[in-house]
């Protein structure tokens, strides 16, 4: 068999909601971090659109709402729209089914609003899914989730109902119609580009280190595994830059010097992947 890799360039339209939500923080300097997404973003769908990629994007509600003429050019571009909040909520324990419900479907309504259609991608911003709210993907018809990887380059089905011991084996659960596709830090620009002046420890990573990286895990894939899908995820407000921009444009002509590589939405390979190996 010849070798078969997808690639999906994925992108976490975060803007300003990962500011005002998560870190809560009203300082216009950082608001004006989440700002530049946009101008990112203009950036991505321009080269998109001369390169003739598909995308995905998880856009949250917030995001649509403060730019939706953005948004609606990624929609219309022809890019996939997926789930990440509304302002950037991860789900909680804390918060009852009411309200997590709520944050659900307002960022539904938001996703329809601009491209016409309900998202089949979800991806957690931050912290654990939870049986309740993969139950609740499930009732709303989510196709897929991106927020793990337990398999590197390979989908998997969600599992509901492991059980942690420490005095044991881990128990492992039930699988559900819910498709896994890989989200995984080392290939996430914000570990590596984003800079925080009180975070501590980190710093800004060369643009050459991180193609370094990209290109080594892709290589990998190619070589040794030969088929499977590699899932990139950025952040527009970080990928952005220039020197960035011009590293991921020269990433992308060194997976299509490559055999056996297409470039595809993430839905895409979900629907792939439930076909082949149906629940
Ligand atoms: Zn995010």
């Amino acid at each position: 068999m010849g070798k078969e890799i997808t690639v999906c360039l994925s992108f976490d339209f975060d803007a300003i909601s990962v500011w005002a939500g998560p870190r809560g923080t009203k300082a216009a300097p950082l608001i004006a971090r989440g700002e530049f997404g946009e101008v990112g973003a203009e950036r991505l769908v321009d080269l998109f659109d001369a390169r003739h990629i598909p995308t995905t994007w998880f856009i949250p509600g917030h995001t649509i709402d403060t730019y939706p003429e953005i948004c609606r050019r990624v929609a219309s571009a022809g890019h996939e729209i997926g789930y990440h909040g509304y302002c950037h909520e991860a789900p909680s324990s804390t918060r009852d089914e009411y309200d997590e419900r709520q944050i659900l479907e307002r960022s539904i309504e938001c996703i329809e609003r601009i491209s016409g259609r309900p998202p089949a991608g979800h991806r957690l911003p931050g912290g654990n899914p939870g049986t309740r709210w993969v139950n609740m993907l499930l009732e709303h018809g989510f196709s897929y989730d991106s927020s793990m990887a337990p398999r590197d380059f390979e989908p998997t089905y969600m599992r509901l109902g492991d059980v942690v011991r420490t005095d044991g084996p881990h128990e492992f659960g039930a699988p559900v119609d819910l498709v896994i596709l890989p989200f995984d830090w080392i290939l996430d620009d914000w570990p590596y580009f984003n800079y925080e002046p009180h975070g501590g420890r980190q710093r800004l990573r060369s643009p050459n280190d991180v193609y370094d990286i990209w290109a080594a895990e892709f290589h990998y894939l190619h070589e040794k595994l030969e088929t499977g899908v590699y899932v990139l995820t950025m952040h527009p407000q970080c990928i952005g830059k220039g020197s960035r921009m011009l590293m991921l444009e020269r990433l992308i002509d060194y997976f299509e010097q490559h055999t056996g590589v297409t470039f595809s939405t993430m839905s895409a390979v979900a629907d792939t992947f439930r076909a082949r190996k149906p629940l």
